[in-house]
């Protein structure tokens, strides 16, 4: 419990380190409970759900929390509303008892600061998770459950809703348990940005290694074809970093053996990432015409150039639009285009203009992030480089892209939030009907494996276990490009004995 109070009080103080510290055992009565309150304290709250006592205080920039740990079954009964069936009854009152003292936590933070955290105690969980189960059962009042249980606003609660509709709509069409999804990884870029904590490789300084990356690259995709012979690749997706970073031969040679490898014969759809507009050329272009690249991303993240210096993308507003514009010339019908909310030194008139500027070109995507304070990007690790360019209204901002979303035709079709958002916000794509990234749905609901390769790359399966019901496993790559290229076989030995 004390790992998952973290995350919800650091959401309220976004900018303070928040050490969490399990002191000892307490009372088993309430009584005990407020003897243990000393009288330093500043005692906010006293909080009873369900007969249960929270104590919340604060003393010298520390939040106290008495809980009572003991828990009487027929208290807890009505309290227990999980979507999963499956869910063991023990994890389910924990669950319950877990929410009881964040709504405690959420009603006297915000007194305290002010400020109502839009997804309520939501933390560590996906809100279209929650959902998806209760659509599929056919569950009713699923915003008044988002808005009751974990306190998520009610325009949240909608879009919730309203995504995870989609997801199941869109799933529903693909035999998804019997497949799988391939993800290939370029972990080389133009340049850094400042947001940044992939550890992506700048190609000017590390690109003498990317000969050596392709030729591991190769081999781990040739092993890892031979793991999942019995089932049918689905979905296929190069990201990065940035593909389009390396040379259009070193992409072509890549693709050609994944589909020299694989039997593509189920695949709906084959996305590249070709992110940042500076990677982006004719020959590249053809090259995955060519080979019959479904979709492609081309992405701003801000139009406004002032921005673009800021957060080191080095390239242009007008390179963004040429790109955009031959990719459509030469006949690319799904491009996705992800913007950020919150970048640094930006205002919401800043944002409004970049979302005019890219609907005029009329992508077929649009992914809107809100920004995350990663700890090893450099926005925290140079952070007095950045000092009063911390961006304002980013709430107003995402608002107003789901309002501009939906005005033009784009639906929300997955969602999700990560630690340390700005404002504790999310990151939603929409897409115009029939235009959706399937593979974003499946690697966010975690339904489907993912054979994964590159460095960096994280590959998913799921098992079934009698006791505990569906299971996970990851297997992950060094990130490092010159250890990736010398553990290459280390690497494929690890994933071959997982699958
Ligand atoms: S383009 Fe993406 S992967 Fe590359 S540096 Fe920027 S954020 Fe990182």
């Amino acid at each position: 419990m004390t790992q998952e109070v973290g995350p919800l009080i650091k959401s309220y103080y976004p900018k303070h380190e928040v050490e969490i510290k399990y002191i000892g055992d307490i009372s088993e009565t309430a009584n005990i409970v407020n003897t243990k309150i000393n009288s330093e304290e500043k005692v906010l709250g006293e909080i009873s759900e369900c007969n249960k006592i929270f104590r919340l205080s604060l003393r010298e920039n520390e939040f106290l929390i008495y809980l009572d740990n003991e828990f009487k079954d027929s208290e807890m009964f009505n309290y227990i509303d999980s979507p999963d069936p499956h869910m063991p009854y023990e994890k389910r009152k924990r669950r319950a008892y877990k929410n009881q003292l964040f709504r405690a936590l959420f009603r006297v933070m915000s007194e305290e600061t002010g400020r109502k955290l839009p997804w309520g105690i939501l933390t560590g969980v996906r809100p279209t998770k929650l959902l998806f189960e209760r659509l599929k059962n056919k569950t009713v009042g699923n915003i008044s459950y988002m808005v009751n249980e974990y306190y998520v606003s009610p325009q949240k609660a909608g879009l919730a809703q309203k995504t995870a509709a989609k997801e199941l709509q869109l799933l529903e069409k693909i035999d998804y348990e019997k497949g799988y999804s391939l993800y290939v990884g370029f972990p080389f870029c133009p340049s850094i940005c400042n947001y940044c904590s992939f550890g992506s490789h700048p190609i000017a300084k590390f690109g003498h290694l990317a000969e050596d990356y392709i030729a591991a690259l190769l081999k781990e995709i040739e092993k890892s074809s031979e793991l999942l012979k019995d089932k049918k690749l689905q979905t296929i997706y190069f990201g990065g970093g940035t593909p389009t970073a390396v040379t259009a031969e070193q992409l072509g040679r890549v693709i050609k053996k994944v589909k020299q490898c694989f039997d593509l014969k189920d695949c709906i759809e084959f996305t590249v990432e070709a992110g940042r507009p500076d990677s982006i050329d004719e020959e590249k272009l053809s090259l995955l015409k060519a080979e019959g690249i479904t979709r492609i991303s081309i992405n701003p993240q801000t139009m406004n150039q002032r921005t673009l210096d800021i957060i080191g993308r080095k390239h242009t507003v007008e390179q963004t639009i040429e790109a955009f514009k031959l990719a459509r010339k030469m006949g690319f019908d799904n491009i996705n285009m992800d913007l950020i909310a919150g970048l640094s030194g930006e205002c919401f008139d800043d944002f409004k203009n970049t979302l005019t500027d890219v609907g005029k070109l009329d992508p077929d995507c649009l992914t809107v992030h809100t920004l995350a304070l990663k700890r090893a990007a450099r926005l925290t690790t140079q952070k007095e480089d950045y000092e009063g360019l911390d961006a304002s209204d980013v709430g107003q901002m995402v608002d107003y892209a789901a309002e501009y979303c939906m005005e033009h035709g784009y639906d929300p079709y997955y969602l999700y939030r990560q630690k340390n958002m700005t404002e504790s916000l999310e990151n939603v794509g929409y897409a115009k009907p029939g235009k959706e990234g399937l593979y974003n749905i499946l690697i966010m609901e975690e339904v489907q494996m993912i054979l994964a390769c590159g460095a960096g790359a994280s590959s998913k399966f799921i098992y079934r276990n009698a006791e505990n019901g569906r299971r996970f496993g990851r297997v992950e790559n060094v990130k490092n490009v010159s250890e990736y290229i010398s553990r290459i076989d280390e690497m494929i030995a690890r994933k071959t004995e997982s699958f």
